[in-house]
């Protein structure tokens, strides 16, 4: 025991040449060899199974779950519903059976009650040189039923001795392992006894507080070091219950903290533009040109954008708006603040339809206006590329809309003050970074998604982001309808469609696109599309079709004769789901409706309901839907509230699979969730909230603390965003 912190100490020394020079040692950053019982062999183990290189990786590698081992259950107790089960007993036999991979050592434990059966199929020669026929054995392990009798694969097994069991009242902790570590009798008990061995080293000094005491008090939770020795060792389960708490809101905290303080430090020290008044451009659209009186909610989110585009810092704003709540006219109205200050725009789209809509679509809106609006895509042809170069450099361009051709380095603009991204989710972090470098002071920036994101999500997500929310559609219209009807009823489907369409009304037919199979897509839409016509045939009824093996100027044709009313069907695949606006199209039915996500079959049935006719979806299902593609429609026909949607949507798939979230490290949470604490994630984000305004330099005496961590964690992790 003495010797261990000496050891320690040359471990420092000796781990010190591999640490940048700032970076403090610590016994946390003890290699693991150093730590009494480790040794090269285990340690060899514990980095190849469980990434434990550390003192701190071990103390960071938590239990599941206590259990009251105290408690010596009898053979005879255990029942199919026994989870897990500690037992005490007589070896009566042991041997080898089966060959090959079927290969297993089978033991026969004996109590007063019964026989318990204990399996092997790793590690055997290991295990046999420890069983000795006759001996009395303490076993722990998960039961099961084999064969009627109650068994226990892998059991962590030592010899029995009789003082050891019935001590006093300890839970202990229940790591997770791997299949060989078991093998190698290295199981869960090992690791914590070694775990326990770590903590009589520890002392407070070794955790130190990272969280400013007032909040600690204000919300009660336990100190730091108290939560590591009780989230491994609890006194009480309500002791363990108590450290799991602190230690899930300091993984929120401290994320909410990095993210505040990206944000309100942007606030204080960006550099952006300053659009100062509101001028002739704005006010001739606003009084002249607009063709409906702006909601509630666009009239707020463009008094938060005028305000946040006056202070002289970058504007970094996330507009979320449910499908048809109206994010372009905020985005027009935006870009004529720009031009009234002298600033160029551009607007983003993530797909060639969706930008020459919004192309055509502003033009409109602009016709009247001595405002020049460029489109430029990849399928811009050579010479009007190069007058729309030479027109943003010159100035005489005011507003561009594209792709991502918009970001090649070859564009290059005289002033731009303004980058608006159009549905967000298709754009990288990057790619938007990349718009921040064409010009000396960055750009504001606006980034509008249709598709809602959960509350949590955004504040972890999109955390360093303003946010704004509309949540209001423009008056007038009325929910869309859905339902769910299986292919047999297509007959049924069709002659509903038909009476929408003798009524004047237009319809979408949507089919799924596999990622993994084009072909197949194609193929699909393709049948589809026969059997579309069969009941809609020439000359009374046509049809538009696009997807994406069109060629541009193709889609776009095939498009605008559906815009245009020129054609009473549109049957497509995906292309179609974000941001197409034809108000008068009215039923929309989604093929194959089960292999489509919740929040692309919300964006889909964004496309009808837009005007204010009565507006229909119908989702067509096969009968082989899974229970999960059963729950999406079900709550498809249940709600048209994205922002519910979202919910479910993150609830059904967890975190990781959210659109657009996925290479977003912010989400990476060791022990919190942000389905299952969004409590804790919301008081998490209330308190650095509230510290970050305060105190933005991170000064106070009561945050030096905090601060001092936070450095040493962006060595670590290298976030660099942190000052
Ligand atoms: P999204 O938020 O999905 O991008 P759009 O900007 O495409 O929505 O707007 C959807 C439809 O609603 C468009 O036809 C648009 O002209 C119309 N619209 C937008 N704002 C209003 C409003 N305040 N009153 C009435 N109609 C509106
Ligand atoms: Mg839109």
């Amino acid at each position: 025991m003495d010797h261990a912190p000496r050891r320690i100490r040359t471990s420092i020394i000796r781990q010190s040449t591999y640490l940048s020079l700032n970076e403090i040692a610590t016994i946390l950053t003890s290699p693991i060899e150093y730590l009494k019982g480790v040794g090269p062999l285990r340690a060899d183990l514990l980095k190849k199974e469980l990434e434990i290189f550390t003192f701190g990786d071990l103390l960071d590698h938590f239990p599941n779950r206590h259990i009251d081992k105290t408690k010596v259950s009898r053979i005879r107790e255990i029942t199919p519903q026994t989870e897990y089960a500690q037992v005490a007993g007589t070896l009566i036999s042991y041997e080898t059976v089966g060959a090959g991979r079927g290969k297993r050592l089978v033991a026969q434990l004996r109590d007063a009650s019964g026989i318990l059966e204990l399996t092997w199929f790793q590690g055997i020669s290991w295990v046999v040189k420890g069983l000795h026929v006759g001996s009395d054995y303490l076993v722990f392990g998960k039961t099961g039923f084999f064969n009627g009798k109650p068994q226990i694969v892998h059991p962590e097994i030592e010899p029995y001795v009789a003082a050891k069991a019935g001590g006093k009242a300890f839970l202990e902790p229940v790591y997770p392992t791997t299949e060989k570590l078991k093998a190698r009798s290295f199981n869960g008990r090992q690791l914590g006894k070694l775990t326990y061995t770590l903590i009589t080293l520890l002392q407070p000094k070794d955790l130190p507080e990272n969280i400013p005491q007032e909040i600690l008090d204000r919300l009660q939770l336990m100190s730091r070091f108290e939560a590591y020795r009780n989230i491994h060792f609890p006194g009480s389960p309500a002791l363990a219950d108590a450290a799991m708490k602190r230690l899930k809101f300091e993984e929120l905290f401290i994320a909410q903290v990095r993210l505040n303080l990206v944000r309100l430090q942007r606030h204080h020290t960006s550099k952006g533009v300053v659009f100062e008044k509101v001028g002739d451009y704005f006010n001739t659209l606003y009084a002249n040109y607009l063709p409906f009186d702006l909601t509630g909610a666009q009239k707020r989110v463009l008094r938060e954008i005028r305000t946040d585009t006056g202070k002289g810092h970058q504007m970094n704003r996330l507009l979320q708006g449910d499908v048809g709540s109206g994010k372009t006219i905020v985005a027009l109205l935006s870009m004529l603040l720009a031009a009234d200050n002298g600033y160029q725009s551009c607007l983003m789209a993530p797909t060639e339809i969706l930008a020459q809509q919004h192309y055509t679509g502003l033009s409109e809106l602009l016709k009247e206006m001595p405002v020049e609006i460029a489109l430029l895509t990849g399928s811009t042809r050579a010479a009007e590329r190069k007058r729309i170069l030479k027109g943003l450099l010159d100035d005489a361009i005011h507003f561009v809309v594209g792709t991502h051709a918009v970001i090649e380095d070859a564009v290059q603009f005289r002033n731009l003050g303004l980058v608006i991204v159009d549905e967000q989710h298709r754009f990288g972090v990057a790619q938007r970074a990349k718009l921040w470098e064409k010009a000396a002071v960055p750009p504001h920036v606006l980034v509008m998604t249709a598709t809602p994101i959960p509350r949590t999500l955004a504040m972890t997500a999109y955390g360093d982001l303003d946010y704004s929310i509309m949540d209001e559609l423009p008056p007038g219209r009325q929910p869309v309808t859905t339902v769910h009807r299986n292919e047999t009823a297509r007959a049924n489907v069709m002659d509903f469609v038909r009476s929408e369409i003798d009524k004047g009304r237009q319809a979408y037919f949507i089919y799924p696109l596999i990622e993994e199979s084009e072909k197949l897509s194609y193929e699909d839409l393709m049948q589809g599309y026969e059997q579309v016509k069969s009941f809609f045939p020439e000359p009374k009824f046509h049809i538009s079709m696009v997807h994406g093996r069109q060629p541009a100027e193709q889609k776009e044709t095939n498009m605008q004769r559906f815009v245009k009313g020129d054609t009473q069907i549109m049957v497509s695949t995906t292309v179609i789901e974000v941001g197409v606006n034809v108000p008068n199209a009215t039923v929309m039915v989604i093929e194959s409706a089960e292999k489509f996500g919740l929040s692309q079959l919300h964006q889909l049935r964004g496309r009808v309901g837009r005007g204010s006719e009565k507006s229909f979806c119908i989702l067509l299902t096969g009968s082989s839907a899974s229970k999960e593609a059963r729950e999406r429609i079900k709550t498809m026909c249940a709600t048209n509230d994205g922002f519910k949607i979202a919910e479910k949507d993150l609830e059904i798939r967890g975190p990781g699979d959210i659109e657009g979230t996925r290479q977003s490290g912010a989400l990476n949470f060791k022990i919190a969730s942000i389905v299952n604490d969004k409590e804790l994630l919301e008081l998490a984000r209330a308190e650095a909230e509230k510290l970050v305004e305060e105190d933005v330099e991170l000064t106070m005496a009561k945050n030096l603390q905090l601060k001092k961590f936070l450095q040493s964690q962006k060595r670590k992790h290298g976030w660099g965003k942190i000052s």
